[in-house]
């Protein structure tokens, strides 16, 4: 679909809401809500794979490596309403490790998409133990739903915490407490 027709939806969206898509405030609202949508889901155009696979390193490597506070922006599917927060994302190397400004790319990645927040944690740990086969993984997301908050469904600032653990993540008890209480700190606000 390009722009003009997903445009041309918006303003049919305009129209059963009761408003009038020919007043000029709203005149050229369409096609802006048309380039927001597209830029708020460019992660389906994104390969997450290549993303990682053009900054892998062999290295002698094997203590924990852990990138805390990614900021992520994303949209709920059942909404279409943003969420949005943190990411913290860690994982102890066999061989391999990833530029670590790939992280926060990997992050985009699946951000931007029509997410739910619980996929999009185990996606980021899911792809990340394919491609570098580590001794394991961890992904922990916070994040505010306004879909919660601005339908009052919610109490105001509470934040929904997901993570996923894999290998020695997984299986060995310090290694996940090392690595929840680091990402923990990030946590409180
Ligand atoms: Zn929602």
């Amino acid at each position: 679909m390009n722009s003009d027709s997903l445009a041309a939806h918006v303003r049919g969206i305009l129209d059963e809401i009761g408003e009038d898509p020919k007043r000029e405030g709203l005149v050229k609202t369409p096609e802006r809500v048309a380039r927001a949508l597209r830029f708020l889901t460019k992660g389906y155009g994104e390969d997450p794979q290549s993303v990682l696979n053009g900054a892998l390193f062999t290295e002698d490597y094997s203590e924990m490596i852990v990138v805390k506070d990614l900021d992520f922006f994303s949209l709920c599917e059942h909404h279409i309403l943003p969420f949005f927060g943190k990411a913290h994302v860690a994982y102890i190397p066999k061989h391999k490790i990833v530029g670590i400004s790939k992280l926060a790319r990997l992050v985009e990645v699946y951000a931007r998409r029509l997410q739910v927040q619980e996929r999009m944690t185990a996606q980021i740990a899911s792809i990340l133990m394919e491609t570098l086969d580590p001794q394991g993984v961890g992904v922990v997301l916070q994040a505010e739903h306004l879909c919660m908050r601005m339908r009052g469904v919610e109490k105001q600032n509470s934040i929904v915490v997901t993570s996923t653990m894999l290998g020695v993540f997984r299986s060995h008890q310090e290694t996940r407490h090392e690595f929840m209480s680091l990402a923990a700190n990030g946590i409180r606000r």
